[in-house]
């Protein structure tokens, strides 16, 4: 019972970080120092589904991402222009041990299916989670946003070596480079500027690519790739300290919309 209690406290603290609603602090108040789920081993992707009852759908789930974009699954359709109102809100910056996590205030929103999403977070993950036809990105960032009613909806932006880039340069210079710590970010960050030009996007419908894997997650993933430098991913990869991607998950029964 005790454990039971402490995985799902465990889990609703995880549900907490991926929202960026909460606090980095588990329900008892303490720090969440040592993650119960990691990218290799005994507590790798495999065993995700496992670790606690709330983690079920990383082993169960049909819908789950991140997927192989591939032009075999996809469909042409009226994709409409996004409306993305981004300002410059973000706040803070943290590194939680599996990812550099950037923190806003909430007043960044993007109009999908009539809805304002608004963005509470956004991270990175090296390499890429998605794959564009079998070939991976060395890098992709998340901005993870949620309407009034918690749906969730994720715009995955893909990163090919090239200039060194100014606006994730500014939150480079803020990266926490242990785990746990987080420092506030004392310049004008503003999310947009990480997006590429051109917004013709992918979209299907998946999951949060960690623990929990909760389901019915909109994602929405620019086709124009932007650029990081390499000593931008490099310092990026030395903090992490290992690949902090889960591996491509299969598609089922979806089509992705071109
Ligand atoms: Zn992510």
């Amino acid at each position: 019972m005790v454990r039971k209690l402490l995985l799902t406290a465990v889990g609703i603290g995880f549900v907490g970080l991926w929202g960026g609603f909460a606090s980095e602090k588990a329900p008892m108040g303490e720090k969440i120092e040592h993650p119960q789920w990691s990218y290799s081993g005994k507590t790798g992707p495999k065993y995700w589904g496992y670790l606690s009852p709330e983690y079920i759908m990383c082993a169960i789930g049909k819908n789950q991402s991140p997927i192989d974009l591939n032009e075999k699954y996809m469909v042409k359709a009226c994709t409409r222009p996004l409306q993305i109102n981004y300002v410059a809100d973000a706040v803070k910056v943290l590194n939680n041990g599996h990812t550099i996590k950037v923190i806003t205030l909430g007043k960044s929103y993007v109009v999908i299916d009539g809805r304002k999403f608004y963005l509470r977070q956004f991270h990175f993950h090296a390499p890429s989670e998605h794959t564009v036809n079998g070939e991976y990105y060395p890098f992709e960032a998340h901005f993870v946003h949620t309407d009034d009613e918690g749906n969730i909806a994720v715009i995955g932006v893909l990163f090919k070596l090239g200039k060194t880039n100014k606006e994730l340069q500014k939150i480079w210079d803020y990266m926490p480079t242990k785990v746990g710590q987080e420092n506030l970010l004392l310049t004008k960050v503003n999310p947009y500027l990480l997006l590429p030009k051109k917004k013709d996007y992918y979209r299907y419908n998946g999951s949060l690519t960690t623990p929990p894997c909760s389901e019915g997650v909109r994602w929405i993933i620019f086709k124009e790739p932007v650029e990081i430098s390499a000593e931008q991913l490099n310092l990026f990869k030395e903090v992490m300290g290992f690949p902090n991607n889960r591996p491509i998950q299969p598609i089922n029964a979806r089509k992705i919309l071109k």
